[in-house]
């Protein structure tokens, strides 16, 4: 607190992210960074672009990247927006469509940024609560509103809705913007980019971070029909212009063309996933349905905060929320398959 803040900032509750912290051959799942490195081709991309030009400005709306990712999802360039991590395009969306009159509706049990922005734009938001085994339920969203948000597959939970429950969401909501938030989509669930062409109140969000493991250079993407991108472009350009650098937009591009590392990456943590999922219900778990890089889970005997300390004491770092109803679940990132196995090792190790 001090005199020269202004009012709203006193009053903020910031998002706090998982820790980056330092610890020795720390074994790191809390954070669901991706443990296979970026494609080679966007790390050769950066090496190129790092030269004099770096004193120029980047291109402000990244035209090359946006059409590598229109060529990726079948739509044209004008109906992607792009920004600095999906973080930003989310901040701009919240900004741009989801503050109206009526209340944002989002999962109570979800992504802990939304109430965040919530908070900084003034936007009336109420939460409606996942069903008993953690289930987005569309049915629940029959109520009077003025957008909806919700993440495919849901974090921390790691359940998908299907595509056809994703329609019978947009169907009974054809004039409030729904916001599909797609950070881990890439493994295993099915991404609403094919309703966009179907839906004008449909934007489906995306990040490079997961999926394609660029977590440390901050880009995220929106597609959508145009009006709804012309409003994120209308925030982005009263904010900040070049949200995207040079090396991001060459190292995006060359990571989206990589086909072949992007599937080849996705389907060993997918892999690991099922190991892990298998050998957690060994240990006494009840293990979510995942269709994203973490699993999250509870045990029959053990509280969600004495694993999660045991865990810290073995250098193996992974998220544990005390909220109301998941204070007994662990959220654990898929790494490497070694250590996932070092994780189950160490839970073994406090279990017994
Ligand atoms: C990780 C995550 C994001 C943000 O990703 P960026 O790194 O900012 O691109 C957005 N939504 C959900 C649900 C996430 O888990």
């Amino acid at each position: 607190m001090s005199k020269f803040w202004s009012d709203i900032v006193a009053d903020l509750h910031p998002y706090v992210a998982g820790e980056q912290p330092r610890i020795a051959n720390l074994t790191k799942l809390n954070t669901n960074e991706n443990p296979y490195g970026p494609s080679p081709k966007a790390l050769e991309a950066i090496k190129t672009a790092a030269d004099e030009r770096l004193r120029l400005y980047p291109d402000p709306v990244a035209l090359e990247l946006r059409e590598a990712i229109a060529a990726r999802y079948g739509v044209t360039a004008d109906e992607v927006f792009v920004g600095n991590g999906s973080d930003e395009v989310l901040a701009h969306t919240f900004a741009a469509l989801l503050k109206h009159e009526k209340p944002l509706l989002y999962p109570d049990i979800s992504y802990s940024f939304y109430p965040v922005y919530c908070q900084l734009y003034d936007i009336a938001a109420e939460t409606v609560p996942l069903d008993a085994d953690f289930a987005i339920r569309p049915a629940d969203y029959d109520r009077d509103c003025g957008a909806i948000i919700l993440p495919n597959p849901n974090a921390p939970t790691g359940r998908a809705l299907t595509l056809d429950e994703i329609r019978e969401l947009l169907n009974a909501h054809r004039d409030i913007p729904v916001v599909i938030d797609e950070a881990y989509v890439d493994f295993g669930a099915e991404s609403a980019v094919t309703l966009v062409k179907d839906y004008d109140n449909l934007l489906v969000v995306q990040t490079f971070s997961k999926s394609r493991s660029l977590a440390g250079m901050r880009v995220g993407f929106a597609i959508g029909q145009r009006p709804l991108i012309d409003a994120l472009e209308r925030v982005k350009d009263s904010f900040n212009s070049y949200p995207l650098d040079r090396l991001v937009q060459v190292a995006a591009k060359a990571s989206i063309e990589d086909e072949a590392w992007f599937e080849e990456c996705r389907a060993k943590v997918i892999t690991t996933r099922d190991w892990l999922t298998d050998a957690l219900e060994a240990l006494g778990f009840d293990v979510l349905p995942s269709k994203a890089n973490f699993v999250f889970a509870k045990h029959e005997t053990v509280g969600g905060g004495e694993l999660y300390a045991g865990l810290r004491e073995r250098a193996v770092l992974v998220r544990h929320f005390n909220k109301p109803r998941i204070a007994d679940y662990l959220r654990m990132t898929i790494g490497t398959q070694g250590e996932c196995e070092k994780l189950v090792a160490a839970l073994k190790e406090i279990l017994t």
